[in-house]
């Protein structure tokens, strides 16, 4: 079997990503592909550089037990696996989410903790999900303290967020389209920085480090938009990547931009303007989704502005309607992408669902889910917070386990995935995969070093 192993991971050399005849696992219940089979010797895995095994595991040579070394899931496309996803896959799970009517949720995160919980939720749920970096998150994730001249802790930050996230993927079995979020003009520096380091990513292992980016110029003329998203959409195709372009305004703020009083009117998208997006982009590649504006707002307000997912709808019709003959089966030629959906009610996401978006960001709710962890931790435990030694059961008593940042961190990280839960449900993102309920964790460090019953 080794032999057999070893001889199929060696052919697929040959053909580096294209698909390799399945093998069955021991279990019967799932296959392995060769390519992306783990327990490959170090000595085939050096023999030759151009043996591009993706699995980030294998790259770092760290364990992938059971559901990390899934090379497909029962219920997606063969080319969707563990871990971060690009090129075929990447556009295989948005075709299936649009024909199944689910969108993704995609999480800003600002730490490897946040990272972690959306992996756990995404498992729990049994589905795949999106995590992003903004900009400020990813100078975050570098640290405060770092210089960011010209972007450049923006940019190691986000790196390093995305080396966790292709080493944790796979850890915990579920696929990721790792993201950046809006990256306005003055920014695009940061995501130059970004393409470059897939780019070198990319001749080494043969994907991307990111699967996707956001470009968003829409404070810019139309025509400037477009032909600097033309531009990125070839650098980026060559890699297999996914580029998210913006048109029309998401009011609110967001990471410190501030659109809380733009004309009403620049809140919502014209069919003519997306159609035109569609035009331009189409020919260079279909790898692109639309963050078209249907009066959606960054943050939780109560504010006047309608949401109109219509607008949506109208936009696919008028471009299937052009397109004639061209367009495809199901009408909806456009990939849409839902920013500022905290405070949406679930028919109106739903409805924007149904009009061919296939992704929803969350950030102001998991802002709060996280925070309101630690706020009803500090409660739930404030006598034993207050000093290192000394709580109600005795003067002497020390606090540790109890200010251990761990615990309130993992107080936050529980509250964030039930959280995500909730987002999950309204986005029909659940079961995707056809994955069992995931096995309680075993802790092998015993009781003695297990935390907080939180
Ligand atoms: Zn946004």
């Amino acid at each position: 079997m080794k032999f057999l192993l070893l001889g199929l991971t060696l052919l697929s050399i040959s053909d580096s990503f294209r698909l390799a005849p399945p093998i069955h696992s021991p279990s019967g219940k799932f296959t392995q592909k060769a390519g992306r089979t783990h327990g490959v010797s170090p000595a085939a895995l050096f023999a030759d550089v151009s043996n591009k095994i993706t699995k980030q595991a294998d790259i770092l040579g760290i364990p992938c037990e059971d559901e990390c070394g899934l090379s497909e899931y029962p219920n997606l496309p063969d080319s969707i696996h563990p871990g971060v996803l690009s090129g075929q896959a990447l556009m295989d799970l948005l075709e299936d989410a649009k024909k199944k009517g689910y969108a993704i949720p995609a999480v800003n995160c600002v730490t490897s903790s946040s990272i972690n919980a959306c992996l756990e939720a995404a498992r729990r749920n049994d589905a795949p999900i999106m995590i992003q970096f903004s900009s400020g998150g990813s100078q975050f994730y570098a640290g405060k303290g770092l210089d960011n001249s010209n972007y450049q802790a923006a940019i190691a930050g986000a790196v390093s967020g995305a080396f966790h996230v292709r080493t944790m993927a796979e850890q915990y079995g579920v696929p990721v389209i790792l993201h950046t979020d809006h990256c306005a003009k003055k920014l695009l520096p940061w995501v130059d920085g970004l393409l470059e380091a897939s780019e070198r990513y990319y001749e080494q292992h043969g994907e991307p480090l990111f699967s996707s980016h956001m470009i968003d110029l829409s404070e810019e003329p139309i025509e400037e938009n477009i032909e600097i998203c033309k531009d990125y959409l070839k650098r980026m195709d060559k890699m297999g990547m996914v580029l998210e372009m913006e048109l029309g305004i998401t009011g609110g703020e967001e990471d410190g931009v501030n659109n809380e009083d733009v004309d009403k009117d620049e809140l919502y998208s014209k069919p003519e303007e997306i159609h035109q997006v569609y035009e331009a982009l189409m020919p260079i590649s279909d790898k692109f989704t639309v963050a078209a504006a249907f009066g959606n707002v960054h943050g939780v307000y109560a504010g006047d502005i309608e949401l109109r997912p219509p607008i949506l709808d109208s936009a696919q019709k008028y471009i299937s309607d052009k397109l004639g003959d061209k367009a495809p089966k199901d009408k909806k030629p456009v990939y849409f992408v839902f920013h500022g959906g905290s405070g949406s009610s679930v028919e109106d996401i739903r409805e924007a669902i149904g009009y061919g978006c296939i992704k929803m960001n969350i950030d102001t709710d998991t802002q709060w889910s996280y925070w309101s962890g630690i706020n009803e931790f500090q409660k739930k435990y404030s006598p034993y917070l207050q000093t290192q030694i000394g709580n109600p059961e005795g003067a002497d008593k020390p606090n540790k386990k109890f200010y251990d940042p761990r615990e309130c961190i993992r107080a936050a990280e529980i509250s964030t995935i039930d959280r995500l839960q909730l987002a999950f449900e309204d986005l029909n993102c659940q079961n995707v995969l056809g994955l069992d309920p995931p096995k309680q964790p075993a802790n092998t460090l015993g009781p003695r070093r297990g935390g907080l019953p939180v």
